[in-house]
């Protein structure tokens, strides 16, 4: 019943109203942190998940044995990959796709590969406009990864030196 009384008081009083104006008030002539995004950004980590990347090694042969790890890991069967022998005997993927439309950006799959082929980057700046556009594949994956391996790299040593 006090209780009751005391909100019915608090509401005629505009309590609530009263302290809302207050923290307005308090953050009016504080300097601002509005950042003009896209000229300006915020610094980011270098473990930030964006775009995927698959990368290669720098005599040009790919990175990704084909081992699977990625896809059997990743939460949202986002992943797709199919493989074949190759004449030396190696296994490599014939096919590597990520469907935007279901991946979570979870790192799971990075964390899984042996060999750091497949990378989370940067790029957060992509879009598509139809569901198709969202779907990466294998050659597009790679292109990423031959256009960024120089800040990849970079950012997998600064990656190893927190762990
Ligand atoms: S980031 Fe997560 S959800 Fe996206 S492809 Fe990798 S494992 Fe799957
Ligand atoms: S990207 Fe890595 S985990 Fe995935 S299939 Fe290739 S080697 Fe295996």
């Amino acid at each position: 019943m006090i209780e009751r009384i005391r909100a019915i008081f608090r509401s005629l009083l505009l309590l609530e109203l009263l302290k809302g104006m207050a923290l307005t008030g308090r953050h009016l002539f504080r300097r601002k942190i509005t950042v003009q995004y896209p000229e300006q950004k915020t610094p980011m980590s270098p473990r930030f998940r964006g775009l995927h990347a698959l990368r290669r090694y720098p005599s040009g042969e790919e990175r990704c044995i084909g081992c699977k790890l990625c896809e059997a890991v990743c939460p949202a069967l986002a992943i797709t990959i199919e493989t074949a022998e190759r004449a030396d005997g190696t296994r490599r993927t014939t096919r590597y796709d990520i469907d935007y439309n279901k991946c979570i950006f979870c790192g799971f799959c990075e964390e899984a590969c042996p060999v750091d082929a497949i990378v989370e980057t940067r790029i957060f700046e992509y879009h598509g406009e139809k569901r198709g556009d969202l779907y990466y594949t294998k050659d597009m994956l790679l292109a990423v990864g031959d256009t960024y391996e120089e800040q990849i790299a970079k950012d997998r040593a600064a990656d190893a030196a927190y762990r």
